[in-house]
């Protein structure tokens, strides 16, 4: 008995000496995890170490500047609080930023392509050291911070931008578009140097291969002699198969301005030949007749092939009769633009904002765009011209002119046109 209970007193030394062992391999783990934790705090804080700081800055230093800037140019959607998301600072600066902003009224709406340029001190705590927000061509607002200060002040910035007038010429070889694109023209010109003879060109059937054109306009410089925005055309000229269709910039009253023909006659008409913009529509050389045609035996309009989605403008003034579905006519719309004059245009892939029956529309104003709807073979609009009644070929109209120059204002016209063509003389002997 005794040795029996000696036996098990033996037993429980042994599990005497394994719970020991267990209990000082888990004290010396413990202990080798905090001297752990304990040395990665004190890398952390020599990191944090404001000298050892001061190292690593002057080590990015030498790799980045100090100082960057960052350009954005605002989107459809944007919010100036989306666009100080985007910077890589502190919440706190963010606020800052955001608060000087919503101080200025004039930045108090947020347009498209407004350009943002951020200035960042990369040394600083306080990373935006000034930004420049453009509220228009001319004009921005610099945000900048006096010594010490943390809010910003503001101070409207005017650039120093030249007005330059330019001459150029070319003979249409692809399209207009591109001929005008090669010649370094600003494609906001070309678009309205299309619309300007819209009124009396079919930019789909008129202009040929080996066609020319002539155009003085104005463009602003910067300081750096590049080109920032462009003014207004000035002179142009199309020759089409040898006539001369030219126009000249005039203004008949003050600020009102207005294009006219060498006769003084306004080159705006009750209709456009081209109820698209021209710009870009290329003529199907060789084969003039239709780009498009083959899908109806009663073709009684024109046709411009343009991608789907390019506007088409309301061809006068007038009512809208009719937008909806057409049948093989897809989405269309009907004009009346007086007792004489109706216009349709069809295929549309949708109609422009506000446009239903009973609406009076302005000429040029976005009625819809091209698409394919209805019996179509590809995007394109058709265009159709009614008079009195009977559909007539938009292409063969002759319409009366808007405004012709009579007594003085005619006088007035023919020096100001005098002086266009002197200036125009001046140019091109510049380039010959
Ligand atoms: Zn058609």
């Amino acid at each position: 008995m005794k040795k029996l209970r000696l036996n098990s007193l033996k037993e429980y030394s042994i599990f005497l000496w394994l719970v020991l062992i267990a209990l000082l391999l888990i004290s010396s783990a413990i202990i080798y995890q905090n001297t752990k934790v304990d040395q990665s705090l004190k890398i952390k804080s020599a990191i944090g170490n404001i000298y050892l700081k001061k190292i690593f800055k002057e080590i990015t230093n030498n790799l980045e500047p100090r100082y960057t800037t960052f350009n954005y140019v605002s989107k459809a959607g944007d919010t100036h609080q989306s666009i100080i998301n985007n910077l890589d600072i502190e919440e706190s600066e963010r606020k800052i930023l955001l608060n000087s902003i919503l101080r200025e009224k004039s930045l108090k709406v947020l347009r498209i392509n407004q350009k943002f340029t951020f200035k960042f001190d990369n040394l600083s705590d306080q990373k935006i050291i000034e930004f420049k927000i453009q509220t228009d061509k001319k004009n921005e607002l610099l945000f900048y911070k006096p010594l010490g200060k943390i809010d910003f002040m503001t101070k409207k910035v005017t650039k120093n931008f030249t007005k330059n007038i330019v001459y150029k010429e070319t003979v249409i070889t692809t399209s207009l578009y591109d001929s005008a694109i090669n010649l370094g023209i600003k494609p906001n010109i070309i678009i309205e140097f299309a619309r300007l003879y819209g009124f009396q060109v079919d930019f789909q059937r008129d202009v040929w291969k080996n066609d020319s054109f002539q155009i003085i306009y104005e463009e602003y410089l910067n300081e750096d002699k590049k080109v920032v925005d462009t003014g207004e055309i000035i002179f142009a000229n199309l020759n089409l198969q040898n006539n001369d269709l030219q126009l000249y910039k005039y203004e008949y009253e003050k600020d009102k301005i207005d294009y006219f023909d060498e006769n003084g006659k306004s080159i705006k008409k009750t209709l456009m030949k081209t109820p698209i913009n021209g710009a870009r529509l290329s003529s199907p050389y060789g084969n003039r007749k239709h780009p498009i045609l083959g899908y109806t035996k009663m073709h009684t309009g024109t046709d411009f092939a343009a991608p789907t989605g390019t506007p088409i403008m309301a061809s006068g003034d007038g009512k809208v009769t009719k937008a909806g579905w057409c049948g093989g006519g897809g989405n269309c719309v009907k004009i009346k633009h007086n007792n004489t004059y109706q216009t349709v245009y069809a295929h549309m892939s949708k109609f422009g904002r506000g446009i239903k029956k009973g609406v009076r529309v302005k000429q040029g104003q976005v009625i819809g765009y091209v698409g394919s709807t209805g019996l179509s073979t590809g995007p394109h609009l058709h265009y159709e011209v009614i008079e009195n009644g009977r559909k007539i070929n938009s292409q063969k109209l002759k319409l009366p002119s808007g405004k012709i120059l009579k007594g003085d204002e005619r006088k007035n016209f023919e020096v100001a046109k005098i002086k266009i063509d002197v200036l125009k003389s001046n140019l091109i002997s510049k380039i010959n």
